[in-house]
């Protein structure tokens, strides 16, 4: 049985770190952006582009740290080299490919928000979580094992055998869940304070909306209904596996609310 604990105990730690996975973000699985969802995407922005939609990344990099109050030599910045989305990396800030060729304000705000997960140390605190966590749900299926063992000496029956070991196992989940969705909005907040300006979070997460909405319907043209369960997308474009992040109109909602 010590065995059997350790076991989950250790399955616990291993799930909640790789939960808490070094990078801070990436919204939706690339695997599942179709080819021409990625080609008229990339034409719409490179016709932006040759509108003149042109910022160095580097200056608006400097300028956003600027405005975060934060060091832009002790941190690094490079555009990624596929699709995928920006993310925080230790003390690296990556913006994908697609979002470099945002419009000037949601690419700040993005900037912005990935430098507020490394001034908020996120990724520590997930880990520190994930350690707290499976620690203490050991620690308390233990004990409940030990509860549920003497109840069982007058009872004689094995109910609930599962229980312990399965709180063992969820607990961190829920608790890493719910506070990675919980530092998302807060570095949501954190870069429209220091940017003093909302409307770029707004539009970005709008467009979010209408993307994956764009990519359901494309989906479900292609391979019927089933892609639903490949790709789940709600009526306002929310991304339904998505468990890291609040949901885009929630998050449309809290930034409009915020006061600038
Ligand atoms: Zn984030």
């Amino acid at each position: 049985m010590k065995k059997a604990f350790l076991g989950l105990m250790m399955f616990s730690l291993v799930s909640g770190c790789v939960f808490s996975s070094t990078r801070a973000d990436q919204l939706i699985p690339n695997s599942q952006k179709t080819l021409t969802t990625m080609i008229s995407d990339c034409c719409t922005q490179l016709f932006d582009r040759l509108c003149g939609n042109v910022i160095d990344q580097q200056t608006l990099f400097k300028e956003t740290c600027q405005k975060m109050g934060m060091d832009a030599q002790k941190i690094k910045f490079h555009i990624g080299n596929s699709v995928d989305d920006s993310y925080a990396q230790n003390n690296t800030v990556v913006l994908g490919l697609r979002d470099a060729f945002l419009p000037k304000r949601e690419r700040e705000f993005v900037i912005a928000h990935e430098l507020a997960h490394i001034k908020n140390k996120d990724n520590r605190r997930q880990y520190i979580l994930a350690g707290k966590a499976s620690v203490g749900s050991f620690c308390l299926s233990i004990g409940l094992d030990i509860v549920r063992s003497r109840l069982l000496q007058t009872k004689g029956r094995a109910f609930g055998e599962f229980i312990p070991a399965v709180l063992c196992c969820a607990a961190p989940f829920v608790m890493l869940v719910a506070q990675a969705k919980r530092l998302e909005k807060e570095a949501d907040l954190t870069a429209i304070a220091a940017l003093k300006e909302k409307q770029g979070a707004i539009d970005f997460f709008k467009r979010f909306c209408e993307e994956n909405k764009r990519i359901s319907k494309v989906n479900y043209n292609q391979q019927g209904f089933f892609s639903m369960l490949r790709f789940p997308v709600d009526r306002h474009g929310n991304y339904l596996r998505d468990f890291t992040h609040p949901r885009l109109t929630d998050r449309i909602a809290y930034c409009s609310a915020a006061v600038v």
